[in-house]
């Protein structure tokens, strides 16, 4: 697979890509991603930033150098807008709030680690290159960390294990209480505004990705911060393990609500390059769902009923079997049930079996 830009290393250049804000790309070490995007938003008093990056030293390295680039310093900033509760979002957030006093914003729903959901990569299992040693994201592994190894999956799959080295640093993350994820100071709800850059913000809620995914945008200028809901050239991961019954239809009700947004002509991502037109990508990402469950349904007529497992290896190359690759079909399968397109139930081994017609 051609390299994509999501995956393109982090460059200490800091870029405007709108009237005061500025595009400071940090380093991130994950299955599928090169970099994150940290923006800051600038202001008389300051900066607020979206997305400051992993937790740990070399993100926070990188900050500072970022910061000074705009003749800034940590004490600057007075406010950090957390898009979701991906570590490789919020992992600055904490220390903020502690070094410079930033208030913390995040939906109201955010939450890391405390349900049953060790599954959260970030992209889909399409855009997945091995990178690193370690194949589930630092994400997943963290919270199997919080909520134990071994639970099993809706469908009666096993878990897949982390690598030793994710395994360490998690439990390493966990001895220090977790004291990187951030306590939301200021929780939003869809419809709020905010003043960032010296001007009004609208937070839309967009789950889908997460629960708790939020975007802002800015209506006067058609600038739109897109988090990791709209990425220009790859999907993000959307996984079975969710609260929301159905959350592939949540993904596909949020990518709706923005492509609605009006005057939008200024997208900025949490990973990739600022782009244009909005609609077209979130038009581009569903037609990539409802191919794939075309895909899914076909591979029902071909193997008649079958679990999770057996569909996500029809779906998937060898290479991207596992969990992820489960979570993902769960989330395709329990769509179209949901949708009355295909039915399920339960093996004598707890298995989730599903027919499609
Ligand atoms: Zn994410
Ligand atoms: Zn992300």
């Amino acid at each position: 697979m051609a390299r994509r830009q999501e995956q393109e290393s982090a460059r200490e250049e800091v870029t405007e890509v709108a009237r005061d804000v500025l595009r400071m790309e940090l380093p991130i070490r994950m299955p599928g991603l090169g970099h994150v995007n940290m923006y800051a938003l600038i202001d008389s008093e300051g900066a607020a930033v979206v997305d400051p990056g992993l937790p740990g030293k070399a993100t926070w390295k990188a900050i500072e150098k970022r910061l000074a680039q705009a003749g800034l310093e940590v004490r600057h900033v007075h406010t950090v807008v957390v898009t979701h509760s991906h570590p490789d979002h919020f992992g600055g957030a904490a220390r903020f709030a502690k070094e410079a006093g930033a208030k913390v914003i995040a939906h109201r729903e955010f939450r890391f680690g405390v349900m049953e959901q060790p599954e959260q990569p970030e992209v889909s299992v399409d855009d997945l290159t091995k990178q690193v040693d370690d194949s589930p994201t630092e994400a997943a592994s963290h919270a199997r960390v919080l909520k134990g190894w071994n639970a099993r999956t809706p469908w009666g799959g096993e878990h897949p294990k982390p690598g030793f080295r994710t395994r360490m640093k998690w439990r390493a993350a966990k001895m220090l209480g977790g004291s990187f994820i951030p306590q939301v100071t200021h929780p939003v709800r869809a419809g709020d505004r905010l003043v960032l850059a010296g001007r009004e913000w609208i937070v839309t809620h967009t789950p889908g990705h997460t629960e708790d995914h939020i975007c802002l945008h800015d209506p006067d200028e058609g600038v739109f911060l897109a988090g990791d809901h709209v990425l220009p050239t790859i999907t993000p991961h959307i996984s079975g393990l969710a609260f929301h019954p159905d959350p592939l239809h949540n993904f596909f009700e949020s990518l709706d609500r923005v492509a609605a947004i009006p005057g939008i002509s200024n997208c900025l991502p949490a990973h990739g390059h600022p782009f244009e037109d909005l609609a077209a990508r979130t038009e581009a990402i569903k037609q990539h769902h409802f191919e794939r469950l075309d895909r899914v349904k076909a591979i029902g007529r071909e193997l008649g009923p079958a679990n999770v497992q057996a569909f996500s290896q029809k779906l998937f190359k060898p290479r991207s079997w596992g969990g992820m690759a489960e979570s993902e079909t769960y989330a395709h399968l329990e769509h179209l049930r949901l949708s009355g397109e295909a039915d399920s139930h339960r093996d004598r081994e707890g298995m989730l079996v599903y027919e499609t017609g």
